[in-house]
């Protein structure tokens, strides 16, 4: 059976966390495939100005290009209203109905899921991959999982991996004051948020 990960994301810009998870999550789990799928019109962010969906589609292509079990979805960003976790997991669960589906997301993810729509239908549909982020406790995100596979009967992996302490916000905000963030996203992104200017 193959194994499919979805990995959501706003990707506003995509960096070297998102990659060092998704590489993580592939050799751990002996993933076939990574769909990255950045995020039409989130339903969480609906306040920040988002950088355009084609411009951080483009990002995460040219991020993933070196690995051909990474893949990139238009999905999302195509779709006219707000991108619901649980919508996108039907429609790939009815597009590979011989696959296990999993959806990766870092701590943050976990302990705010219960805000997500339809979270019942998430666990039904995928096994959660968790991974640690600064700024989560290990404890609490052992506790939410075992509170949540209880409650949803589901399935959660956690991953406890080294921290990676980056984040698009710091990345925008280092932007904004004129600092250099390459050491933070691979070269084409660089090269891209600097040539659109998308940060400034
Ligand atoms: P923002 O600061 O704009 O929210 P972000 O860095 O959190 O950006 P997202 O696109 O929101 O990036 O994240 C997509 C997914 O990747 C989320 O599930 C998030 O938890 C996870 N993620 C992002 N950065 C890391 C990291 N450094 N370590 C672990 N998980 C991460
Ligand atoms: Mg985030």
């Amino acid at each position: 059976m193959k194994k499919i990960a979805i990995f959501g994301g706003t990707f506003d810009p995509i960096h070297n966390g998102h990659l060092y998870i998704a590489y993580e999550a592939l050799y751990k789990l002996n993933l076939d495939e990574i769909i990255f799928m950045p995020s039409g019109i989130p339903p969480h962010k609906t306040k920040r100005k988002l950088a355009s969906p084609f411009f951080r589609y483009e990002m995460v292509r040219i991020a993933t290009k070196n690995e051909k079990r990474f893949t990139v979805s238009d999905y999302e960003i195509n779709k006219k209203n707000i991108s619901y976790t649980f919508e996108t997991l039907q429609y790939f669960a009815n597009k590979y109905p011989n696959a296990s589906l999993y959806f990766v997301t870092g701590a943050d993810g976990l302990m705010d899921i219960e805000n997500w729509k339809n979270v019942k239908e998430i666990f039904k549909l995928c096994n959660l991959v968790v991974f640690n982020r600064p700024g989560n406790d290990k404890y609490d995100i052992i506790f939410q999982k075992r509170k949540l596979e209880e409650k949803y009967k589901g399935n959660i992996i956690f991953l406890d991996i080294p921290l990676l302490d980056i984040s698009s916000t710091n990345i925008r905000n280092l932007i904004s004051q004129g600092r250099n963030i390459s050491c933070f996203v691979p070269e084409g992104v660089y090269n891209t948020i600097k040539e659109l200017k998308l940060y400034d």
